[in-house]
């Protein structure tokens, strides 16, 4: 059947064979509404729609008396639940059972009206199987409500009464409890239309086709013959064909969102004390299909971020590109791993799970964990001395770095630096001084390079820094700056006793020295030797 999203004005039912102006009367709408079968008209005023009436309405405008001279405009002027004709089946269906309404009517974005869906139209098009895997009448049917019904032969003014003072949409007729014929709205509808006398025996004008369902019967089947009948309620009988109470498409409708819902809801109260202990960020998230927001958080994003994250979109507390990703993600795989994402100038992990409340539409619930690895990643990658890049960070960053250049024809550069008879200060001033001087360089380095430049402990007293987008002579010129720079500063040390050390450089550059990380790597070490090699405290650069 249906795949994929299904949006509402794929399926909402063309406007112009409900609607009525705002001086229609009484009896204009009532003809419409029978001559429409939709048992609803929609009052407009302009493009827009300012009431409506239903066959409810005039089942209980006939009981009070009203006179078929009354207009739309006193009639039938209410507050309207409306969806935007862009939203998926899942999210009108959403909409219908927390209003506890039957139709809902369609706007376009400018909020003209389009035309109107019914729990019917929507019904049809969700999936067999959503309702065939387990559910049953029993499970829907809920036993406690007492049917009402009315006898063969009580007049059609008590037909009225019992449907005004129990606020329902149809009787069944019963004859020694079984089921013989039922009465509807839209059978009201048409007898006064006709004009029939409401003292008259509903048996002359009830209608026959009253279907009934056992307590086993497939939601599915019931499903099926409403929709091939056209008919929106079953009346529910037991073995022995007794009639116990009825069922209607609305019923199923509130349901199917019900029996998920109420399955997460309690699955997810029972953790949540529990969640509120964890030192780890969760929160509650439901997908609409194109808005995502916030249900539930645990104290410890609440501590972090503020209770008022709650009912806010997702992005205002996941930066929208990394959320997009992982909603995206979520949607097909149902869950996602460990997504890196920065705020604040924290780094922060995604994971969690997914549950669909729709299977057409993306409507669906998630679950997430966030964890603050801010520390773990400095600690990962950083060296805690200096607080540069550490070496293993340094390898898989030239490894990606190559990778990206090659792919979009950039170039790149590597310095590699040792500092000058190194041993000596150590040796001179002890291994803290020692500390002290390298601590001091990795600064100079840092302020001579430029934002995007990566500057790495390589080795003990050796450094390598990455100069992504970068021509040769520019990096010659960092390295010489660099250079200077290390080479004039004076270092305090313990004591207030102040030294200055030099370093010797080599530079190599992607595509003069090669394309591959192993030869820049061989290229750059070869060229620092060489400058110790001719004498200390300069800088070989590619020719
Ligand atoms: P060259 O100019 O040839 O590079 O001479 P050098 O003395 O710098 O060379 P060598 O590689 O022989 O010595 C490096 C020294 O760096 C040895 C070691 O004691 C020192 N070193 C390495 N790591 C650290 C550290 O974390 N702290 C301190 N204080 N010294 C370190
Ligand atoms: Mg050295
Ligand atoms: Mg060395």
């Amino acid at each position: 059947m249906t795949t994929g999203t299904v949006l509402v004005r794929d399926i909402a039912e063309n406007g112009s064979g409900v609607a009525v102006p705002v001086d229609a009367t009484l009896k204009e709408m009532v003809r419409k509404m029978s001559g429409n079968g939709k048992g609803v008209v929609i009052v407009l005023e302009g493009k827009k729609a300012v009431g409506i009436l239903t066959e409810r309405d005039v089942v209980r405008l006939l009981y009070a008396g009203s006179s078929p001279e009354e207009t739309a405009d006193h009639i039938a002027r209410k507050p309207i639940v409306s969806v935007d004709g862009e939203r998926t089946i899942g999210h009108a269906l959403n909409l219908l059972v927390e209003n506890g309404i039957r139709r809902l009517v369609v706007v376009d974005d400018s909020g003209n009206f389009l035309g109107i869906v019914t729990h019917k139209d929507l019904l049809r098009h969700l999936e067999d199987d959503y309702y065939r895997s387990t559910l049953k009448v029993k499970h829907i049917f809920d036993g406690l409500k007492n049917l009402v019904s009315v006898k063969p032969a009580d007049p059609i003014t008590e037909v009225l009464r019992t449907m005004v003072e129990h606020r329902i949409s149809a009787v069944p007729i019963l004859e020694r409890g079984k089921p013989i014929g039922i009465i509807t709205e839209k059978d009201i509808l048409r007898m006064a239309d006709e004009g029939v006398p409401l003292r008259e025996e509903v048996s002359r004008h009830m209608s026959g086709d009253v279907v009934s369902a056992g307590l086993e019967t497939g939601v599915i089947e019931v499903v099926r013959t409403m929709n091939s009948m056209n008919i929106g309620r079953v009346v529910v009988t037991d073995p022995d064909g007794l009639a116990i109470g009825m069922i209607t498409n609305r019923d199923i409708a509130r349901n199917i969102e019900g029996d998920y819902n109420d399955f997460l809801e309690r699955k997810f109260r029972q953790t949540k004390e529990f969640l509120n202990m964890l030192p780890e960020m969760m929160l509650e998230v439901i997908n609409m299909g194109d808005a995502q927001t916030i249900l539930w958080t645990n104290d410890a994003v609440a501590s972090r971020f503020g209770r008022e994250v709650v009912g806010k979109p997702v992005y205002e507390l996941i930066p929208k590109k990394r959320w997009d990703e992982i909603i995206s993600t979520l949607v097909r795989q149902k869950k996602v791993d460990n997504v890196r994402f920065k705020k604040d100038d924290r780094i922060y992990e995604c994971s969690g799970f997914y549950m669909p409340l729709d299977r057409v539409s993306d409507v669906g619930r998630a679950q997430l964990m966030i964890r603050d690895i801010t520390e773990e990643v400095i600690l990962a990658t950083t060296d805690p001395l200096t607080g540069a890049y550490n070496r293993r960070f340094m390898s898989e960053f030239l490894a990606r770095e190559t990778d990206r250049s090659i792919r979009t024809n950039k170039e790149f550069a590597l310095i590699l630096a040792d500092l000058d008879h190194f041993k000596r200060v150590n040796d001179t001033y002890g291994h803290p001084a020692g500390d002290i001087v390298l601590k001091a360089v990795v600064e100079a380095m840092t302020t001579c390079t430029r934002q995007y430049d990566l500057v790495g402990r390589y080795g003990g007293e050796e450094f390598l820094i990455i100069l992504p987008e970068i021509d040769k002579e520019k990096a010659a010129e960092i390295a010489e700056r660099i250079r200077k720079r290390i080479e004039s500063r004076e270092i305090e040390i313990a004591g207030g006793k102040r030294l200055s050390v030099t370093a010797s450089f080599g530079v190599a550059h992607f595509g003069v020295d090669g394309r591959i990380a192993e030869d820049l790597l061989v290229k750059v070490d070869e060229r620092l030797y060489r400058a110790k090699r001719e004498g200390r405290n300069r800088v070989v650069s590619p020719g």
